[in-house]
């Protein structure tokens, strides 16, 4: 990795825990929101074997526009057009209602760039962990199930893109729902 690519990945690291400072996930715990952004950024690596700085460093702001006040001008001027471009690719629309930002990821998917749909893929695995291992505190098991099954139909659209994320997305999503059954029996 060049020097430069370091510095960008540090400058990343920096900016989200700077922007999700104040944020923790929704789980019961308090867990600190940039463990998020951190452990979808290494998904990519340690799994998908994902090396493009471009890709890693739009994972580490993939909530930012979302979640904090973060503005496109600022990614611009700090990341350059091409990272600010996939983290729009990866940002829902909020002025869209929750149930069509839902519908959207679904059919949005298929039409997502490379980098953008592994970006996808990490987060919707780490999402699925945390629905099996640290879910939102006061999410019913039905609500949990509902998250898992949509999940599909995203990750539906987002194939033949990184064989290893998905196989990987596979087998989270399998130990996630032998969790929910044990749960439910
Ligand atoms: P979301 O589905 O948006 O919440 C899940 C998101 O929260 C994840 O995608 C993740 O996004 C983030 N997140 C933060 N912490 C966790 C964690 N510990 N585990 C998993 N994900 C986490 O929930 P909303 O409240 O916005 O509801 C959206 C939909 O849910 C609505 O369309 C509604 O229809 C439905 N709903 C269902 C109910 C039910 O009981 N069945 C009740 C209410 C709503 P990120 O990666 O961006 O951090
Ligand atoms: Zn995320």
């Amino acid at each position: 990795m060049l020097d430069d690519e370091i510095g960008l990945l540090l400058k990343a690291v920096q900016f989200a825990s700077i922007k999700h400072r104040n944020q923790q996930r929704k789980s019961c715990e308090a867990i600190p929101y940039i463990n998020h952004p951190i452990e979808v950024a290494v998904t990519l690596w340690e799994v998908g074997k994902v090396c493009e700085i471009t890709t890693l460093v739009a994972a580490l702001l993939h909530d930012t526009l979302e979640d904090t006040d973060a503005t496109t001008n600022e990614i611009l001027e700090q990341f350059g057009e091409e990272i600010l471009y996939l983290v729009q690719e990866v940002t829902d629309d909020k002025n869209l209602s929750k149930q069509q930002r839902k519908l959207n990821q679904v059919e949005s998917a298929p039409h997502k760039s490379t980098a953008a749909k592994q970006i996808k893929l990490a987060d919707k695995i780490c999402n699925i962990n945390d629905i099996a291992t640290s879910p939102p505190c006061n999410w019913s098991i039905e609500r949990r199930q509902e998250y898992l099954d949509w999940t599909l139909k995203v990750v539906a659209g987002l194939r033949k893109t990184n064989l290893a994320l998905e196989k990987h997305y596979d087998v989270t999503l399998s130990k996630a729902q032998t969790v929910l059954h044990s749960i439910r029996s």
